[in-house]
């Protein structure tokens, strides 16, 4: 296989699972553009400035280097030449990833260097939310990864170990708020390219999905 991959959607549809898998059978190289946002969010909030303070997160995160590698199953995220694989997992990263994501100079210089890993790699698979439409337009194949509130719910419950119904309708209702949010925004990074072919894992299992995203791959 050579080309570019573009897998985007939104979070708990088991994207990054389905990305790596894809990677590796392809032989391809593999790009956690998430990976790379939360890279920046730790430089923010390790520069102790507010993540809702958008000057002053486009500056501390000019001033980081981030690093994050291309290999999947072998998770490399550095920031300043510290290893911050496990932080960037952790809730502190996941409640202030947002807003650092919505700052426009953060987005144009993480979307540079996603392009410049790109373009070093003859087959890659690339995960995110708006590489299909703005960090690859020309990619080889497009897929937007979706499934149905209800069952991103149940999986993150599980990923989570919650098992009290009213918990996972909680869970259920934050993604659809996120969603919401996420489309709602003027410049929303959350919408499938039109010539993105939509994939719902709403009643697949991840290795019916991986087999999909590999067949579509290789047409
Ligand atoms: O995919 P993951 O959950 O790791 O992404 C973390 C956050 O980074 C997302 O919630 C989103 O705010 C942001 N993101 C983005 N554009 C991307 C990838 C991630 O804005 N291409």
């Amino acid at each position: 296989f050579r080309g570019q991959v573009t897998l985007d959607g939104p979070s708990g549809t088991g994207k990054s699972s389905v990305a790596r898998a894809v990677a590796a059978r392809l032989g391809a190289a593999y790009l956690d553009t998430g990976a790379m946002y939360r890279a920046a969010t730790v430089a923010v909030l390790d520069g102790g400035v507010d993540p809702d303070d958008a000057e002053a997160v486009a500056r501390v995160v000019a001033a980081a280097r981030i690093e994050v590698g291309t290999t999947a199953g072998e998770e490399v995220v550095l920031v300043d030449g510290v290893d911050v694989a496990e932080r960037i997992r952790g809730a502190e990263v996941t409640r202030a990833v947002s807003p650092v994501s919505a700052v426009p100079a953060v987005r144009r210089q993480l979307v540079d260097q996603q392009r410049a890993l790109v373009e070093a790699a003859d087959a890659v698979v690339v995960e995110g939310r708006d590489i299909g439409t703005v960090v690859l337009p020309d990619a080889t194949c497009k897929i937007y990864l979706t499934a149905a509130p209800e069952v991103r719910a149940e999986r993150r419950a599980g990923q989570l170990g919650v098992t009290d119904p009213a918990e996972i309708a909680a869970l259920a209702e934050d993604l659809r708020r996120r969603d919401e949010y996420d489309s709602s925004r003027a410049d929303s990074p959350l919408r499938p390219a039109s010539d993105a072919v939509i994939v719902d894992s709403t009643d697949l299992d991840r290795e019916a999905v991986i087999d999909r995203v590999c067949e579509l791959a290789g047409r």
